[in-house]
């Protein structure tokens, strides 16, 4: 049964449209069943009916046209209860209602059952015998078990466009998919479905006579590749320094090894055609990534495929067509690749959906450094079907609007308008202080990882680096980057902000950021082999960084360090003792360094209660409200299906950053907030009432922090801190915010 619901799931991502897929589902699901009708009611929320949709075994003609209202018949019990109603004989229901024109009069046995996908139900997915008879327990969880799998994929048809006849009208309330976010902004463009350019598995094996035409084919076409990766990572400096397109140089290296080009000629050597021993060499790599089941390895996967599908398409230059990139071209795919970023001409980029992801994947990082939106982890999109539509990004939201109506393109349209006074109006603001008006200074720090961020150290509104992710560095190279390598780094970073502080946070791998050449396979990498625990267990790595650290300060005064994912009171004992080791070490050795100021993370629950023990030890805190809020609230960060829990305003979150508060001020430390939550102008308020120091978020939040910032005074921040306290849940909290914004005459702030 497993099978037969596999292959049924597959045929019904495979349709062209809803119509097509529910066609499938009553098809397949009545034989499945053995049933002798099977039939789609859906649900349309906007006119409060339920819609035959499809059906297997009624009249035909009924289909499209019978529609019972939200409260009416057995379909609106299964519905509004979300429960499978099965009966013997249906008439006898009080709740039947008989249609006429569906034929159903020889019918008795009824089984409904709701279709559920993310806890809304979109319809009810009914089987009919024509026997009295009750279906039994297996027949139940049966269709159950297949409403369950078709709900995603019916999600799927509909949100992508597979509306038609009558759910059209669905079209016009407001419709989007929902993702994550994974740059701020709104974008309206048009979509340019990224897909690969062929099917490489679809390529069959042939043998060839000409051997050596093949060979010369097959390295004709690497030469072209390789020109043409040379002619993106060309185009994409302009935008990014070298520092960031390691990427290009390793599909480079790729094309010039022995691996896969030698592997390659050696299979056609051996007698296959070009294609057939590409296929090969790229899956057998593909494979050998993906065994290592690893989410960055996976990604290093996609790149072979990637390389492996633009070789082919040289292979194959009768079926190559140039790809269209419109004005505003908005790029979805599947995977979107950083080479796939680059292929679009310059300055037509204006937005970046990912079926998969989330917004510490490396294309979202990328489209926040070329400042364009990004919506990641849309796991309900069916890329090619979005392809040549106008699509609106919102990605504040993490929403795609596919051919949105009027009245919400409109809307868009004026929010991005007031997007862009607003910022003209937040320009007044540079020169000014963030303080409020009763004279509470609150600095505000940016968070970075680019080097191509540096110019951000001309902008007056930076107080300095609040916290500078040193694993970028890490995670765009083939290997541990070396000490000297490390130290000219940090250097270009503490130079360029001298004399306003730095804070370079120490490796922060595992969890969801791994490295291509230190590979970690763990059931939980959330809570596993995270940050300080990999540092202190590997003292040559960890002491090569603080090394490099400790010298590109060599006669400057802004070091700061950050400790990343304390959990104990050893972790920073232990690290502090390196320290020690390397700085005497580097004193000895007569560099011209003074000892940093270290900090640590407070991002795990046990760090909260500990606060005051950790403050005592260190110079200062710095809240990471992204892994705080995931550890609290045990809901993971990038998991789309839980991304609603997901609320940094949680009054568990609010209570556990007053405590760090607390325990830090008792001993005289300052405290900062560097999560993304110090980047939400509603948040920052009480950030600002609980007596946060200073802020530290990306740059493109800052203006607007500093505003509220000088429209609050310190007394009526500690005011709504202390009225908010009062609920018992966030969205109560971002409520009220809200409210006191728009009252402070902020309310753009809040609509975008
Ligand atoms: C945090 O967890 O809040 C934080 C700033 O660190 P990162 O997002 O890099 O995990
Ligand atoms: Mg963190």
């Amino acid at each position: 049964m497993l099978e037969v619901l596999r292959r049924i799931v597959q045929e019904v991502n495979a349709a062209e449209n809803l119509e097509q897929a529910l066609g499938i589902i009553v098809l397949r699901v009545k034989q499945a069943m053995v049933a002798d009708v099977c039939s789609v009611y859906l649900t349309n929320f906007l006119h409060q009916q339920h819609v035959l949709m499809a059906s297997d075994g009624l009249n035909p003609a009924a289909v499209g046209t019978v529609r019972l209202g939200i409260d009416e018949g057995l379909i609106s019990i299964v519905s509004e209860r979300a429960e499978p109603i099965n009966l013997d004989n249906a008439p006898d229901h009080p709740h039947y209602r008989f249609i006429a024109e569906t034929g159903e009069e020889r019918y008795h046995a009824f089984l409904g059952v709701p279709i559920i996908h993310h806890r809304k139900v979109l319809g009810v997915l009914v089987v009919r015998q024509r026997a009295r008879r009750k279906f039994d327990e297996s027949e139940v969880t049966l269709l159950v078990t297949i409403a369950a799998q078709l709900a995603g994929a019916i999600a799927h048809a509909e949100a992508s466009g597979g509306i038609n006849g009558l759910q059209s009208e669905r079209r016009s309330a407001a419709r989007y998919i929902q993702g994550l976010p994974g740059a701020l902004g709104i974008a309206v463009g048009t979509a340019v479905a990224i897909y690969p350019p062929t099917d490489l598995n679809a390529i069959p094996d042939r043998k060839v006579d000409d051997v050596e035409a093949e060979v010369t084919a097959f390295e004709q076409a690497v030469a072209k590749v390789y020109a043409d990766i040379q002619a993106l990572t060309a185009r994409i400096v302009e935008v990014l320094p070298s520092e960031d397109t390691g990427l290009f140089n390793a599909y480079l290296q790729m094309l010039s090894g022995k691996s896969l080009v030698g592997k390659t000629v050696a299979r056609i050597r051996a007698g296959s055609w070009a294609m057939g021993a590409l296929r090969e060499t790229i899956n057998e790599h593909t494979r050998a990534f993906e065994a290592m089941g690893d989410a960055y390895l996976s990604e290093r996967a996609s790149d072979v495929r990637d390389l492996g599908l633009r070789l082919l398409s040289y292979l194959e230059t009768d079926t190559r067509h140039p790809r269209e990139y419109p004005e505003q071209t908005i790029i979805a795919g599947e995977e979107i690749t950083a080479s796939m970023l680059a292929e679009v001409p310059h300055g037509r980029l204006a937005g970046v959906v990912s079926v998969r992801g989330s917004s510490s994947s490396h294309v979202a990082i990328l489209a926040r450094t070329l400042g364009v939106p990004a919506v990641m982890g849309v796991s309900d999109l069916n890329v090619g079907r979005i392809d040549g539509r106008e699509v609106i990004l919102d990605g504040y939201q993490g929403r795609v609007h596919i051919e949105p109506p009027p009245a919400v393109r409109s809307e868009f349209m004026r929010l991005i308008r007031e997007e862009t006074a607003l910022t003209a109006g937040l320009a007044e603001l540079r020169d000014l202080p963030a303080e409020t008006p009763d004279g509470y200074r609150m600095p505000l720090y940016a968070n970075t990882g680019l080097l191509s961020d540096l110019s951000i150290s001309q902008n007056t509104d930076i107080e300095g680096i609040g916290l500078y992710r040193t694993e970028f560095p890490f995670m765009i190279r083939e290997r541990f980057p070396g000490e000297e390598e490390q130290r000219l780094i940090y250097r270009q970073v503490l130079e360029a902000f001298e004399p306003k502080p730095v804070v370079l946070r120490t490796l922060d791998v595992g969890g969801d950021k791994a490295l291509p050449y230190f590979p970690i396979t763990e059931d939980n990498p959330f809570l596993g082999w995270r940050g300080i625990r990999i540092t202190l267990d590997h003292p040559e790595i960890f002491l090569v960084q603080l090394r490099a650290m400790l010298c590109a300060s060599s006669g400057l005064t802004n070091l700061h360090l950050l400790l990343p994912m304390i959990s104990t009171v050893a972790e920073v004992d232990d690290t502090l003792k390196l320290l020690k080791r390397a700085y005497r070490e580097l004193i000895n050795a007569g560099e011209a360094i003074v000892m940093p100021r270290v900090g640590v993370m407070i991002e795990v629950p046990s760090a909260v209660y500990q606060a005051d023990v950790i403050a005592q030890r260190v110079d200062f805190l710095s809240v990471g409200t992204n892994d705080l809020t995931q550890y609290l609230l045990a809901v993971d960060r990038n998991n789309a299906r839980v991304a609603e829990l997901y609320d940094s305003l949680h009054p568990a979150v609010l209570r556990a950053i007053m405590q760090v508060v607390e325990g830090a001020h008792r001993y005289n430390k300052p405290v900062t907030v560097c999560g993304e939550m110090a980047g939400d102008p509603a948040a920052a308020i009480l950030l600002l009432g609980m007596g946060i120091d200073s802020l530290s978020m990306s740059v493109v939040s800052l203006p607007r922090v500093k505003w509220v910032i000088r429209n609050f005074t310190h007394i009526q921040a500690q005011r709504l801190l202390e009225e908010v306290l009062q609920f018992e849940d966030a969205n109560t909290i971002r409520c009220h915010l809200n409210k006191a914004l728009e009252d402070a005459g902020l309310g753009s702030l809040i609509r975008t």
